[in-house]
């Protein structure tokens, strides 16, 4: 077991914890924790405790993908669910959809919960940040939660967390396959438009649920909230402007945030990088 770095101001036990999204950054770094990758057994730590944040507004490709996942670990991965869903919270938010500028969504549907199972415990939290990766990841202002990135200090890279996931026989999550990159919500804000159409294409229940969150009044440019930025969903509907958003490509950019999780308790707003680690990876 790689040695702990982290220091607590006390000698309580110590829990570790990984939160994985049903991406393929976290389940990399879930098999490296579980000793199955060829020459970085050190990693091994038996006492992981496996955790997965369900906001209920999953892909059911997440929840397979976990599932194959939880087999390899050959532990279970505990499932934490927020007291109130997307929708009550949403109408707290005053019918407000969830943004890079105000991501009350990370806030309540995934970090409450797991500041909540994780309580007043001495915690060291595993993140999976790539080696290729600068932005910053889980931050939280609890004193009691201390932060390592396993995938960092290894070495591994975009190609190293593929060659993982191959090797183990899990392969890359299945929603990659038709054109979503991240896990995340079905609706997700970070969703390049490309990542919508596939959403419309493959999941058009999904799609539809999506629209009917978005409000548009006329007469009040101040209640206008749509998941993408500048248009509704129903511009998708459009086959000129899927077939031309679809020829642009994952490329035409997707919304970013700062990347910064401790922005999401501040409410403070910094320079763009990308979306964050809890749900996303
Ligand atoms: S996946 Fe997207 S919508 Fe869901 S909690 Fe994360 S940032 Fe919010």
């Amino acid at each position: 077991m790689i040695p702990l770095t982290v220091k607590f101001s006390n000698d309580l036990p110590v829990r570790h914890v990984l939160n994985v999204s049903g991406g393929k950054d976290s389940s990399a770094l879930a098999l490296l924790m579980a000793g199955r990758v060829k020459g970085l057994e050190q990693f091994r730590h038996d006492g992981m405790e496996y955790v997965f944040c369900d906001t209920q507004k999953e892909l059911p490709e997440t929840y397979e993908y976990l599932a194959r996942l939880e087999a390899e670990l050959g532990k279970k991965i505990i499932r934490l669910n927020a007291k109130a869903g997307f929708d009550h919270w949403h109408k707290v938010f005053g019918g407000y959809l969830p943004s890079p500028q105000n991501r009350w969504c990370t806030k309540m549907l995934k970090l409450k919960p797991f500041e909540a199972h994780v309580g007043n415990d001495n915690v060291v939290s595993y993140v999976g940040l790539r080696a290729d990766e600068d932005r910053v990841g889980y931050i939280s202002k609890k004193p009691n939660i201390k932060t390592r990135y396993p995938l960092k200090e290894a070495g591994i890279d975009y190609d190293g967390v593929v060659r993982i996931l191959e090797d183990s026989g899990l392969g890359l999550p299945t929603f990659m396959k038709w054109g979503r990159t991240n896990s995340g919500c079905t609706f997700c804000f970070f969703q390049a438009p490309y990542e919508w159409v596939k959403l419309l294409e493959t999941y058009p229940e999904y799609f539809e649920e999506a629209m009917k969150y978005e409000t548009i009044d006329p007469n009040d440019p101040n209640k206008r909230f749509t998941w993408m930025e500048g248009a509704p969903l129903s511009s998708l509907l459009d086959r000129k402007e899927r077939d031309r958003v679809l020829s642009a490509g994952i490329r035409e950019a997707a919304p970013k945030s700062d990347g910064k999780l401790l922005s999401v308790f501040s409410g403070k707003s910094t320079t763009p990088t990308e979306a964050c680690l809890m749900c996303q990876k």
